[in-house]
C-alpha cells in the first residue's frame, strides 16, 4: 500500500460531538502532505498517533476559519516537540499577510521556518511538485478565493526482468535509467529495447479535494477519473437554495460531479451540523452516485 487518506476533520464550520473542521493528512510513499487545516487537526493527530517527522507540506484551499483556526496552535506544538525541519504552508494568495502579526506574535524564535507559499486560486495549474507526487491548483466557486487540490502520483519505476538483465551482463549502474524506460546499447552496439528488460510499472494513484465550492462542473475535466474524489456536501436536497446562497453543494450535486468525472469513489464531508443524521445525506448521493461513502473523523482510506 503506498498512498492512504487520514480524515482529522469532516465537519464544516460548527464543530460537532463527532465532527470538528476540515484537515486531512494524505500519505504517499511515505510522505505526509495536509490538507485544510481546521481547528483541533492536532489533537486529532495526537490522538491518533500521527507523528509529524514526514509533514513538510500544508496545503490550504481558503481563508475560512473553519480551514485554517488550527494551523497557530500546530505550529506551536511542532515548536515543543523541537521540530526543525521547514515547514511549507501552501495557501491562497494573502496568506502570508494574514499569518504575519501571529507568527510574530507566537512563533518569534521557534527552531524552524515557516514558509508560506501563495498561489492563484482562479488557475488550474502545477502548485508543488517532489519526487513522488504533483499537486495542481482546482479552482473552486466559493464566497472567497478557493481552490481544491489534485494529487497525481508520479510514474513508478519498471520492474526489471532479472534474467534479462544477467543475460545481456548490464551493469548495475545502468539499472536506473533501464527503470525509467530506457533501451541498453551493448558494447556491440546493439540496441536492447526497453520492453524486452522491463515489465510494467506498478499503477498510480490520484486523488482529489473539492471543499469548499458552489456546484460547479469546470472541475469535472480536471477530476475526471480520479481514484478518489473528496467533494463537500453541506447541505441536503431540501436545503438546496441555502446552498447557492452560500456558495456550498448539495450531496446530489458532489455525486452528479462524481458521476459525470467517472471516479471510482466518492467521499463526502464538510456536512452541515443541522444534520444529526448524517446518512439522510448519505442517501441522497448514494441514489446519483453508488460508490459515495461518508467522510468520519479519524477515519483511514487506503488506496
Ligand atoms: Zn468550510
Ligand atoms: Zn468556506
Amino acid at each position: 500500500m503506498s498512498a492512504k487518506l487520514t480524515i482529522l476533520g469532516a465537519g464544516s464550520a460548527l464543530p460537532t460531538r463527532l465532527n470538528f473542521p476540515s484537515a486531512q493528512i494524505f500519505e504517499l510513499r511515505d510522505k505526509q502532505y495536509m490538507i485544510d487545516c481546521g481547528e483541533g487537526a492536532q489533537i486529532r493527530m495526537r490522538q491518533m498517533g500521527l507523528k509529524n517527522t514526514r509533514l513538510n507540506h500544508i496545503f490550504i484551499s481558503h481563508l475560512h476559519g473553519d480551514h485554517c483556526f488550527g494551523l497557530m496552535g500546530l505550529i506551536s506544538s511542532f515548536a515543543l516537540l523541537n521540530r526543525t525541519a521547514d515547514l511549507h504552508i501552501h495557501g491562497p494568495i494573502g496568506i502570508t499577510k494574514l499569518f504575519e502579526q501571529p507568527m510574530k506574535f507566537f512563533c518569534d524564535g521557534i527552531p524552524f521556518a515557516v514558509i508560506f507559499q501563495e498561489f492563484d486560486t482562479t488557475q488550474h495549474r502545477l502548485i508543488y511538485a517532489d519526487r513522488s507526487v504533483e499537486v495542481y491548483a482546482i479552482p473552486l466557486k466559493h464566497r472567497v478565493p478557493c481552490s481544491g487540490f489534485l494529487f497525481k502520483e508520479k510514474p513508478k519505476d519498471r520492474h526489471i526482468i532479472r534474467d534479462m538483465i544477467d543475460f545481456y551482463q548490464i551493469p548495475i549502474s545502468q539499472l536506473n535509467l533501464i527503470k525509467q524506460g530506457a533501451d541498453f546499447i551493448a558494447e556491440d552496439g546493439q540496441t536492447i529495447p526497453n520492453h524486452l528488460l522491463t515489465t510494467d510499472p506498478d499503477k498510480t494513484i490520484s486523488y482529489a479535494y473539492c471543499s469548499d465550492t458552489a456546484y460547479s462542473e469546470e472541475i469535472i475535466p480536471i477530476i475526471s477519473k480520479v481514484d478518489l474524489l473528496y467533494h463537500e456536501a453541506t447541505f441536503a436536497r431540501s436545503e438546496a437554495l441555502r446552498a447557492k446562497k452560500t456558495m456550498h453543494s448539495t450531496a446530489e450535486q458532489a455525486a452528479t460531479i462524481a458521476r459525470s468525472a467517472e471516479v471510482k469513489r466518492l467521499i463526502i464531508g464538510h456536512l452541515s451540523a443541522r444534520y444529526r443524521n448524517q446518512d439522510v445525506v448519505l442517501k441522497e448521493a448514494q441514489a446519483v452516485f453508488e460508490h459515495t461513502m461518508l467522510a468520519a473523523d479519524m477515519q483511514v482510506i487506503e488506496f
